[in-house]
């Protein structure tokens, strides 16, 4: 992923997560953003919101010195390739920005 893109990915996951905290709601939380994902079964790609995102740390300084998103993204509903619910790290996730 872009690191722009990818500061915008986080700025508008820390701003679904501040919702959260204001509302007191869930540890898991949603989004409705788009995001486009690869079955790791058939290297099929495939997107979807449906999907929810647990394990956040917030945004962390990696090893190189990079911020990324430490968190895991998890579809909620069966791949459309395999049939089953992946769980992906979300710094590995394509970027939702760049263009197709
Ligand atoms: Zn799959």
């Amino acid at each position: 992923m872009h690191n722009t893109c990818y500061k915008k990915l986080t700025a508008s996951f820390t701003s679904i997560q501040n919702d959260l905290v204001v509302n007191n709601s869930s540890r898991k939380w949603n989004c409705t953003m788009v995001l486009h994902f690869n079955c790791p079964e058939t290297g099929k790609p495939f997107e979807t919101a449906d999907y929810s995102i647990s394990d956040n740390r917030g945004i962390v300084t990696n090893a190189n010195g990079d911020k990324i998103l430490d968190a895991t993204v998890m579809i909620n509903s069966p791949c459309p390739h395999c049939g089953n619910l992946h769980k992906y790290r979300a710094d590995k996730l394509a970027c939702p920005f760049s263009p197709k």
